[in-house]
């Protein structure tokens, strides 16, 4: 006959358990700031090709990579969507952001323009920002980053939204993200649709005089682009309430007023 046994006692000796402070009650905020909202991040990734290469080591010197990328997510996704419950906008299926470090011309792009393609790639070069002045290299790199998010999070009309109107968005976004470089400023050279921050600062200056101030016409803007085809009289009547024609030229004078 069996007697059962009793289990063996564990060998190893259990970690001591450290409570968590009582929370004091000189730390407890008097006043609640908003918090962000809270969107969700799609997975992210990193790859870096050439560790070594000192573009590499001044990104990851000077940046939490890993906290900073979500971060400026959020920033983009607040300033387009405003929150995840917001009934006006509808965020796009974006399923992955992998961002890419690796020698290459030019600055950075993305793969996957269009929101509805889900896996993003962002390409960024090393060489670039191995040439960045150490003052500017965290902001720079930061302002970069917001620039190309936007492309992973934005809509273009079905793949019809004129690319100056594009890039005008994402710098927007960097624009009121508080990252512009300081080599930015308004001009209306090329037109309305020459794209970057000279389109930009005029969506920006729309939205001030001709919209909430709070970014209201881009993101009608944006969400139009959701699902339209980009047709320039009905986009600039629907989102602004105008012809882009009289928009770009009451701006070409308040830019040759000195933009006051
Ligand atoms: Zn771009």
């Amino acid at each position: 006959m069996t007697v059962p046994q009793p289990p063996t006692s564990p060998t190893t000796t259990p970690l001591p358990i450290t409570k968590p402070a009582a929370a004091c009650p000189a730390d407890t905020p008097t006043t609640t700031a908003a918090a962000p909202p809270s969107f969700t991040i799609p997975p992210l990734s990193l790859q870096i090709p050439t560790l070594t290469h000192p573009g590499a080591t001044a990104l990851l010197s000077n940046t939490i990579i890993s906290t900073a990328l979500p971060k400026h997510i959020t920033t983009v996704l607040t300033h387009l969507y405003v929150s995840p419950k917001e009934p006006t906008t509808h965020l796009p299926p974006t399923k992955s952001v992998a961002l890419f470090l690796r020698p290459m011309d030019g600055v950075a792009y993305t793969i996957g323009t269009q929101a509805v393609d889900g896996a993003k790639e962002i390409h960024f070069s090393v060489d670039y920002i191995s040439r960045i002045a150490a003052a500017r290299v965290k902001d720079e790199i930061a302002g970069v980053l917001v620039h190309e998010l936007v492309h992973c999070f934005q809509y273009n009309g079905l793949n019809t939204c004129p690319s100056g109107l594009i890039e005008g968005i994402a710098d927007w976004v960097r624009l009121r993200a508080k990252l512009a470089p300081p080599h930015w400023k308004r001009s209306t050279d090329g037109g309305w649709a020459a794209g970057y921050e000279k389109t930009g600062f005029f969506l920006e200056w729309l939205d001030q005089n001709k919209g909430d101030g709070k970014g209201g016409v881009v993101r009608k803007m944006n969400e139009w682009l959701r699902k339209n085809k980009y047709q320039e009289g009905k986009f600039w009547r629907e989102c602004v309430g105008g012809e882009v024609g009289g928009l770009w030229k009451e701006y070409g004078k308040f830019v040759a007023g000195g933009g006051k």
